[in-house]
Formats: C-alpha cells, structure tokens, sequence
C-alpha cells in the first residue's frame, strides 16, 4: 500500500483493539498518536511497533473525561505530525450492574468516559480538520448500544449516546470533507471480556452465529476502511464487527 503522511490520533491505543486499530493505521502508512491513561509502558511498546514498520509514533497521557486533556492530546498530535486526519475514539470501559443496584457514579463514570470523552475530542480535533478540509473520525460502538443488554445500563446507554453524537457530528462535518462513523464490535477477545465468568461466556458464544469472539485486529481492518479513502462516500453509519451476533 502507498505510503501516506496522514497522521491519526487513537485514544487508548496501548492495548486490547485500540492497540490493534494502532498497528492497522501504522500498516497503511499513517504516523499515530498512541494515548492511555495508565498503562505507559504498554503504550511505548505500540509506539516501538508502529515505528518497526516504518512510521512515526508518540505516546500521549491523558484521560478523556478530563476537557484540559483532550485539548492537550489535539494539540500535541498536530505538534508532532502538523496535521490531524484520523481520530479514533476508542477509549472505553464498564463498570456492569443490575440497573436496581447501578451506582449513580458507575452510571457516570461510564458515560464520562465512553460518551463525554468522545465528544471532548471531537471537539478538540475539529477546528484542524475544518481547516485541512478532510477528516476521518471513528467512535467505537457496541452491538450492545444498538440492543442494550442486561447488566449494562451505563454502557448501553453510553454506546447508543454515542450513534447520535456520531450521526449529528457526521451532519455538520460533511461539507468540510470530514467524515463520522461508528464501528461497533460485538464480544471480542481482550481485556474487557476476559473476566466473564464461563457460564456467561458459553451463554454469549451460543448468541454468536459464527461461534468464536472477535479478534482485536477483525475491529482495527473495519476502523482502517473508515479511515480509508475507499469510504469517503460513507458517513453517519455503524458497523457491526460482531460475528451476526446483532443480526
Ligand atoms: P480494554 O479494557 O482492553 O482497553 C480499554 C482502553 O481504554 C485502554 O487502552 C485504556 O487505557 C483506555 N481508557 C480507559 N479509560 C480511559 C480514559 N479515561 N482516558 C483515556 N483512555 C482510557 O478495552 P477494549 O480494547 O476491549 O475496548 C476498546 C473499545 O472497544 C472500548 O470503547 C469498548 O467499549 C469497545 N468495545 C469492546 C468490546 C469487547 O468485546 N472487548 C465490545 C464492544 C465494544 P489505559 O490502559 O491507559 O488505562
């Protein structure tokens, strides 16, 4: 594939499928800015990946929910690349529980997270991408925004929050040649789901048509279509990454 200088910026890209939607990214050629929270480390390991194959990489700390952050996280990416054309929005996590018994600070949490931080780096991203006239934004769904699912109220709601965002930013960008899209992953082998007890995982794998959970890098080759040219004609839409498991 021909080397681009396309720059593109993963939030939580040190590990699980934002790590795999790093190396997807760095495969086609983009320079990438890897941002985590904590796992640092993890992060320069990505980043010792992406320049293994030839681009430019650098890590970036700094927690979504936080508005000083993200601004920062736009701000560095465009120092270090001078330019922002792709922004993945993969920053997630849950924090389950019956809707009876759900937190109002789980509820919150999850939504700072999975909705707000989307929202903190589009908006910190978009000016750049007005001005370049091109932009790639991808915001990681769930089957689970689209069905809800029990045990999930916070996530589900944070999923789904995030189609509409998605669809409304998609709305306004498009004149200035940037597009919005959701890629949303059914049950895919990471962090996140390694602790379903088994009794849950044989109930999940029976929901999945093609029998197995997904691999990281199954999202990461659905994120890099999105961030392709080869999808400009495409805006506002989710794609399921899931198995059939929302068909
Ligand atoms: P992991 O739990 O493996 O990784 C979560 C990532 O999010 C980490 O890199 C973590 O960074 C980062 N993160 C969490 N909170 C923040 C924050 N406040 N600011 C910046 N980064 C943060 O999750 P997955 O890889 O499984 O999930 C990635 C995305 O895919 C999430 O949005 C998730 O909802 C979605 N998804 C996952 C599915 C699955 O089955 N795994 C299914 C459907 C959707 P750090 O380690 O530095 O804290």
């Amino acid at each position: 594939m021909e080397r681009s200088e396309r720059a593109a910026l993963v939030t939580g890209g040190g590990r699980g499928i934002g790590r795999a939607v790093c190396l997807a990214l760095a495969t086609r050629g983009m320079n990438v800015a890897i941002n985590y929270t904590t796992s640092a480390t993890a992060a320069q390991k990505v980043a010792d990946e992406c320049q293994a194959l030839g681009v430019e990489a650098i890590t970036i700390q700094g927690d979504v929910t936080d508005s000083a952050d993200c601004e920062g996280l736009a701000v560095t990416t465009k120092d270090a690349f001078g330019r922002i054309d792709v922004l993945v929005n993969n920053a997630g996590i849950v924090k389950d529980g019956l809707l009876v018994r759900l937190g109002e600070k789980d509820f919150d949490d999850v939504i700072d997270t999975n909705l707000k931080g989307a929202f903190l780096c589009m908006r910190a991203v978009a000016r750049t991408m007005m001005r370049q006239r091109f932009g790639r934004i991808i915001n990681m769904g769930s089957v689970v925004g689209l069905h809800g699912n029990i045990g999930q109220a916070n996530y589900a709601a944070s999923k789904a929050g995030l189609i509409g965002l998605s669809k409304t930013a998609a709305k306004e960008l498009a004149a200035r040649g940037i597009t919005v899209n959701v890629v949303a992953p059914g049950f895919i082998g990471t962090d996140m789901t390694a602790t379903l007890p088994d009794a849950v995982r044989k109930q999940v794998l029976e929901q999945i048509p093609v029998g197995r959970l997904g691999d990281a890098d199954e999202v990461a080759r659905a994120v890099a279509f999105f961030a392709d040219d080869a999808s400009a004609y495409l805006t506002g839409q989710v794609l399921c990454v899931d198995g059939g498991m929302a068909i």
